[in-house]
């Protein structure tokens, strides 16, 4: 098992690709701290991740506001003593074109899709720099690559999330820490339950193995990414788009 021994706190864990990831990690042995605002749906996946016989809490913990972050990652700490793997998964979109897009639109994807990466990184960072070693992994998108139509501020986040990689691969490596982004493509998850059939069908039809993607599919990824097998992979942002380049 790739994640023995190692302790994981996953930010969105409660559905789509952060439940997923959750599962692959207790399945490769990961003790699992799992985040969400949606401490209900939360119970599910704790539920399989024990399923799979690992320890596992869950935390109502809120990426935009640091001093939930600073509590939840407290209370990993109080639990376990320490966390090797933080991954930050936490994402919304609130789609628009520019010329119609709002303010609050744009203040909340922002909110949770950057600033919630920068709030989590500073919660485990004084952890994982007091034992010099741990991963963190972020949720960048393919369209923080390409840019997409309709979300200027989904896309400026994901792109700023790159950034923010690395960065923090420059300022980390030397003290440790190995910091790395997935770019999934379109993913089946309850994200894409409000894009209508037809362009789901021409989104499909976009990627050349003709499919969407399986949220196991990218947490396949973030698991070996978080392994010591991935030790010299630092600084990447590795796409899982089934080909797709926009
Ligand atoms: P999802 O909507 O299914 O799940 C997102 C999870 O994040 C939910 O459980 C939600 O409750 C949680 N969340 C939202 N706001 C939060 C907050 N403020 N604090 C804590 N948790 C919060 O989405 P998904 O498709 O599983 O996406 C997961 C990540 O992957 C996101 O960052 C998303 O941008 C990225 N991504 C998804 C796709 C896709 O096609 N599904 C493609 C590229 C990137």
């Amino acid at each position: 098992m790739k994640l023995q021994n190692k302790i994981a706190l996953i930010t969105g864990a409660a559905r789509g690709i952060g439940a997923a990831t959750a599962l692959k990690f207790a399945q490769e042995g990961a003790t699992l701290v799992a985040c969400d605002i949606h401490e209900d749906i939360l119970q599910d996946t704790l539920r399989h991740c024990r399923d799979a016989g690992v320890d596992a809490i869950g935390l109502a913990a809120n990426v935009t506001s640091r001093a939930s972050m600073d509590t939840a990652v407290q209370a990993a700490l109080a639990q376990f003593g320490h966390i090797d793997i933080l991954v930050n998964n936490a994402g919304i979109t609130r789609d628009a074109r520019l010329e119609k897009m709002t303010e609050d639109q744009f203040d909340a994807v922002i909110d949770v899709n950057l600033k919630g990466v920068f709030n989590a990184a500073q919660a485990v960072l004084p952890g994982m720099l007091a034992r010099g070693s741990g991963v963190i992994l972020n949720a960048s998108s393919i369209v923080g690559l390409c840019g997409n139509f309709g979300q200027t501020n989904y896309v400026a986040a994901k792109a700023g999330v790159i950034g923010f990689t690395q960065t923090w691969c420059r300022e980390l490596g030397p003290k440790g820490i190995r910091v790395n982004a997935i770019a999934p493509g379109f993913i089946q998850t309850p994200m894409l339950d409000s894009i209508p059939d037809t362009v789901l069908t021409r989104m499909r039809d976009q990627v050349p193995l003709r499919r969407l993607g399986q949220p196991e599919e990218v947490a396949n990824l973030y698991a070996f990414l978080a392994s010591d097998e991935a030790s010299y992979i630092n600084g990447a942002v590795i796409e899982v788009t089934g080909g797709l380049r926009l």
